[in-house]
């Protein structure tokens, strides 16, 4: 069978990751998100096992320890990992996977992974990433400050990625998002197995 995409969707924070991620799954159907681990506390509304999956620092790092992430990362203070074994599972499969994950895990991903296509959501502005920090209401002024600060130097790492798409209206950079999904499904690359099927045939 042939293994499965694995997308990497990152860039800074506020840029718009999760929106865009949230229309890809509505509109990609074939596309499943992988669940990371957080020592993060759960927001309101937010599901054990379907957001994130809630855990202590102690155990998060056991997991670090036991060599249990693909990827993990120390963002604003808490950590983020995305569980290996499960994402290395679907790929086998064949299933298509999304990684929402900040920059320093997307390049430990490029590093472990370099089959996976890297895509960087760039905002139209910074001007318009701090609109949108602060629409969202999430972040206290001193966070926002933060994530502003971070931004600037975040862009620096654009040109690791393999496509940088800019969120100007979520239903273009969608659109883009989903060209370079069908597209690089099809790379000669990934397409040994259909070309020796064909040619016993
Ligand atoms: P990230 O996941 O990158 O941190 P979010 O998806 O949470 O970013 O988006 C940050 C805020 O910006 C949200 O309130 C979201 O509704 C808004 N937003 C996202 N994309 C756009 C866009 N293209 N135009 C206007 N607002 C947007
Ligand atoms: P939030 O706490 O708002 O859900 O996420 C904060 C940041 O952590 C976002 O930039 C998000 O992309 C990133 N993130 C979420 N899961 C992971 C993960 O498994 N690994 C890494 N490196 N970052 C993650």
């Amino acid at each position: 069978m042939e293994e499965g995409l694995l997308v990497v969707i990152s860039g800074p924070s506020g840029a718009g990751k999760g929106t865009i991620c949230m229309q890809l799954l509505m509109e990609m159907s074939f596309l499943k998100v992988s669940v990371s681990a957080t020592t993060r506390k759960p927001r309101e509304g937010e599901k054990d096992g379907i957001d994130y999956f809630f855990i202590e620092e102690e155990e998060f790092l056991k997991r670090v320890k036991n060599n249990e992430f693909l990827e993990y990362a120390k963002v604003y203070g808490n950590y983020y990992g995305t569980p290996k074994e499960e994402v290395f599972k679907q790929l086998k499969a064949g299933k298509d996977i999304i990684l929402e994950i900040d920059i320093q895990g997307a390049l430990q991903v490029k590093k472990n992974y370099p089959m996976g296509v890297f895509i960087f959501i760039l905002p139209p502005s910074l001007t318009e990433l701090k609109n949108r920090i602060e629409g969202r209401g999430t972040d206290s002024k001193e966070v926002i400050l933060r994530r502003m600060e971070s931004a600037y130097d975040e862009l620096n790492y654009a040109f690791q990625y393999d496509y940088v798409v800019v969120n100007d209206r979520v239903d273009i950079a969608t659109e883009k998002i989903k060209h370079i999904i069908l597209a690089e499904k099809n790379r000669a690359i990934r397409k040994k197995e259909i070309i020796n099927k064909v040619r016993e045939m």
